[in-house]
């Protein structure tokens, strides 16, 4: 038996491969524009759903039979093509973790990258008794996933005790465009004699990592792309072959980085490359990629972004990310295993598949509502995933109104209806809810839900009269 069961759950790993992939290109997504702070522009990655495909004409919708067989699937789309608008406003966070600086520079320690040590601290105290361990003069840096810290007074040299404390104080709860410090980095400053630039980013339409290097380091990396191009050397890395060395000091001799560092930086490109493949990043950025006047290569900064789909290959890296500023609710959905993205409007949504939940927002953002999450509980959702979906739900206080899209296939329809009084004896919730149950055991699921009185709650038949009703009662709330 066991040879037999291998190679079908290779085969099922390939497969969560493929999807795990990921969104097709996006269409003028520019090299250097990926990082933290970009905007992503894509979707959620792909993933299988227990979701039919739509047929890909819309037709008039048929009046359904009275009463179907149970388990039957109504093909039929229920609202137009996005013919005429597009039809999502919504958009969805790409699968991405972005990294800290001080963690990204640990990775690249890892790698044989040259930095800094340091210590993250969270306290005025903490960053003094570290200053003083590191030894003067050192470097106090905002941890905030956005760039341009310098530029904003997140970044300062400290040559003594008092100046440590002083900037530890002033950048510890700094607000740098909308991202408060809750963490500063200190580590031992470094002599500066030139500033380099360096990145690996993954390009999608070449299907190749880019590598890009330039001597105009330490400033902002798409005005020396704009203004002075013939500095930024591009140089596309075979994924089967790697970055080989001699492709390394030739990228750093094209880019005219002086000679006596021409290794150094070479070495320096091998091992960014080195993390990127090896951590799974979709990003790594050094800037400035600094020469010291003892003609050593260091990495000064780091901008690291993984590619979130394959954590399953790295379990050390589940506590890196911005922790300190993430969202209380998605951080305890991805403790539950829930796919939960936190939004901006107050319509809570649950419905089972990514598709399907994908095709709720845009269904209600095209009856004017704004949905509060995007949440897809999977499929055979039972009554216990149906209750903590809820909980997930209402813990977002600016939700007034929640829609329940529920495509019974392997999710059988009774099983949510369940999970719904269990969730509603519990919760005792205060706002509306709309439920559209359709497909497996639905019939007996709307039963249920009318057996049990459920006050607030309203069935619904169709996805788009559902999505109408949700808006209705949203705006009357
Ligand atoms: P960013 O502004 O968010 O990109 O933060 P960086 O880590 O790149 O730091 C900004 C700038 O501060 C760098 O370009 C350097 O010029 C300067 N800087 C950072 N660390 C040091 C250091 O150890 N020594 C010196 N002399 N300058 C530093
Ligand atoms: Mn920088």
């Amino acid at each position: 038996m066991r040879s037999r069961g291998r190679p079908g759950r290779v085969r099922t790993e390939r497969r969560r491969a493929r999807c795990a992939r990921g969104p097709p290109p996006i269409r003028g997504e520019r090299p250097g524009a990926g990082g933290p702070g970009a905007p992503s522009g894509t979707r959620m990655g792909g993933r299988p759903t227990s979701v039919p495909p739509v047929a890909r004409v819309w037709r008039p919708r048929r009046p359904r039979p009275a009463r179907r067989l149970i388990g039957t699937r109504d093909r039929t789309p229920t609202h137009p093509p996005p013919a005429s608008r597009p039809l999502t406003t919504t958009r969805l966070r790409n699968h991405r973790m972005d990294l800290l600086e001080y963690q990204g520079k640990q990775l690249f320690g890892r790698h044989g990258l040259a930095v800094s040590d340091g210590k993250p601290v969270t306290t005025v105290e903490d960053a003094v008794a570290a200053a003083n361990e590191i030894g003067y003069p050192v470097v106090v840096k905002a941890q905030v996933l956005i760039g341009g810290r310098g530029k904003a007074g997140g970044v300062k040299l400290a040559a003594n005790e008092d100046e440590a404390r002083e900037h530890a104080s002033n950048i510890l709860g700094l607000d740098i465009k909308g991202h408060i410090t809750r963490t500063v980095w200190i580590e031992h400053a470094s002599d500066i004699d030139t500033e380099y630039y360096a990145s690996i980013l993954l390009d999608r339409s070449a299907k190749k990592p880019l590598l890009m290097f330039s001597i105009e380091g330490g400033v902002e990396i798409e005005t020396v792309a704009e203004e002075t191009p013939e500095k930024l050397i591009k140089h596309h890395i075979d994924p089967l072959v790697g970055l080989t060395r001699e492709e390394a000091i030739k990228v750093a001799t094209d880019g005219k980085a002086a000679d006596d560092v021409i290794e150094g930086v070479a070495d320096a490109l091998v091992a960014l490359y080195e993390v990127w493949i090896e951590e799974d990043a979709s990003l790594a950025e050094i800037n400035p990629l600094i020469v010291t006047p003892d003609r050593k290569v260091k990495a000064l900064d780091a901008k690291v972004t993984l590619d979130g789909n394959a954590a399953f290959r790295h379990p050390d890296h589940a506590e890196l990310g911005d922790s300190a500023n993430a969202d209380p609710i998605e951080v305890k959905a991805a403790e539950q295993g829930v796919t939960y993205v936190k939004l901006d409007g107050d319509i809570g949504i649950l419905g089972n598949g990514a598709g399907l939940v994908m095709s709720t927002l845009d269904v209600v953002a095209q009856h004017g509502g704004t949905p509060a999450n995007f949440l897809d509980a999977g499929g055979g959702s039972d009554a216990a995933k149906v209750k903590q979906a809820v909980e997930l739900i209402l813990a977002n206080e600016n939700v007034k109104a929640v829609l329940f899209n529920i495509f019974g296939g392997i999710t059988r329809c009774d099983e949510v209806a369940n999970g719904l009084i269990a969730a509603f004896e519990d919760l005792k919730p205060s706002v509306p809810f709309v439920v559209r149950l359709d497909g497996t055991n639905d019939v007996q699921g709307r039963e249920i839900l009318e057996q049990a009185a459920l006050p607030n709650v309203y069935a619904a038949k169709t996805m788009d009269g559902a999505a109408e009703q949700v808006v209705a009662l949203a705006k009357g709330a």
